[in-house]
């Protein structure tokens, strides 16, 4: 579903991602690392935001590169603190996103019911974005995103700013997605749910990954915290 081969971008003298190459496919896929390891950067590249320097990103064999507007079609994108239209109503956003994705009435309904219902919003919608709370607006994000039931799914810091309740629904909805045979990339400093969460993982650090497979090859006997910061003291 997404290969990554030979990522490389630069800022100027900074190489946030260094060849960066992996695979995710029918599963949730997580991207861990500390502050400034390049996370956000390789998640802006694949969803297309963001040139790069070298290497290529397929979605379902589609370069993100050639073929942007079907790549796009294919997958939904959440940025760690999303910027939403904040005049608008949040049912009016999420109408929004389902034209771009050309929703029909039926389905878009059922959808918005269910999803919000899940996330407790369903007394929000009627009321502004200028006028919600962070963890509000991430739900209205998560909502749009899930909504048109995108084949990968890439979620930069879902969980930061969600309450528990809120945390618990959207890791069952990953999972459930994931059951149905769609792909989810995600990056989180939260290594407790990484280990809970993922099928496979890379740590990247400095841009490089330096470790990379499904939880058991990665962790072994340990915990995912134990053997991140051995690898970070190897740095
Ligand atoms: P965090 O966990 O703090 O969100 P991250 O792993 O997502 O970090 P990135 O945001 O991808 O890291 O940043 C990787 C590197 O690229 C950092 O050194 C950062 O300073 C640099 N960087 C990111 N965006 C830019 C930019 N627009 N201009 C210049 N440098 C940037």
């Amino acid at each position: 579903m997404l290969e990554i081969s030979g990522l490389v971008k630069r800022y100027g003298d900074i190489t946030a991602v260094d060849h960066l190459s992996l695979r995710c496919h029918h599963e949730i896929y997580g991207l861990i690392g500390a502050n400034g390891a390049g996370k956000s950067t390789t998640l802006k590249a694949v969803a297309g935001i963001l040139d790069f320097d070298e290497g290529d990103i397929r979605i379902d064999g589609l370069s993100i590169r050639t073929q942007p507007l079907r790549c796009k079609q294919q997958m939904a994108y959440i940025p760690d603190n999303p910027d939403l239209y904040e005049m608008m109503r949040g049912q009016e956003y999420l109408n929004f996103v389902a034209d771009v994705y050309q929703m029909d009435t039926a389905q878009r309904r059922r959808q918005i019911q269910r999803l919000a219902a899940l996330f407790e919003m369903e007394g929000a919608l009627g009321q502004r974005i200028g006028g919600y709370s962070h963890g509000m607006k991430q739900k209205l994000a998560l909502i749009s995103a899930l909504m048109h039931d995108p084949q990968l799914l890439i979620l930069d810091e879902p969980f930061v700013g969600l309450d528990p309740k809120a945390s618990f629904t959207l890791k069952q909805l990953m999972r459930e997605l994931c059951e149905r045979g769609h792909t989810i990339f995600f990056s989180t400093h939260v290594l407790e749910v990484a280990q809970k969460l993922c099928d496979r993982i890379a740590i990247l650090m400095k841009g490089r990954i330096v470790a990379q497979g499904t939880m058991e090859e990665v962790i072994g006997q340990q915990s995912l915290e134990q053997v991140f910061l051995e690898l970070a003291d190897h740095e």
